[in-house]
């Protein structure tokens, strides 16, 4: 898995089920995908799971954590105060949908 190795990380589960009301989590080392995802294009699938793999490493949202999706995902790009990509309506809607917890 290309993204665990620039984390370092050996391996980290990625299990595809029924997430209520967020396209991914991270919880207890695991990554949770919904597994509506797959109707996503590839590109926001992607944006998915470094996101979430980048949880895996930062609890929050803090720049540390931007920091480490840049590193992971070089076509992320990200700025002081966060996700900017390409900024459309659609992406900001997928952050707000990416466990609802934060
Ligand atoms: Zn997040």
């Amino acid at each position: 898995m290309r993204y665990e190795a620039k984390l370092g990380l050996s391996s980290v589960p990625i299990v595809v089920g029924e997430l209520e009301g967020s396209s991914g989590e991270y919880l207890d080392g695991t990554i949770r995908l919904n597994w509506r995802l797959i109707l996503a294009p590839v590109r926001i699938q992607d944006y998915v799971i470094v996101h979430e793999m980048a949880h895996s490493v930062h609890d929050d949202h803090s720049d540390a954590f931007w920091n480490t999706v840049g590193t992971l995902s070089p076509t992320i790009r990200t700025g002081g105060n966060g996700f900017v990509l390409t900024a459309t309506r659609s992406q900001s809607k997928l952050e707000r949908s990416l466990h609802g917890r934060y």
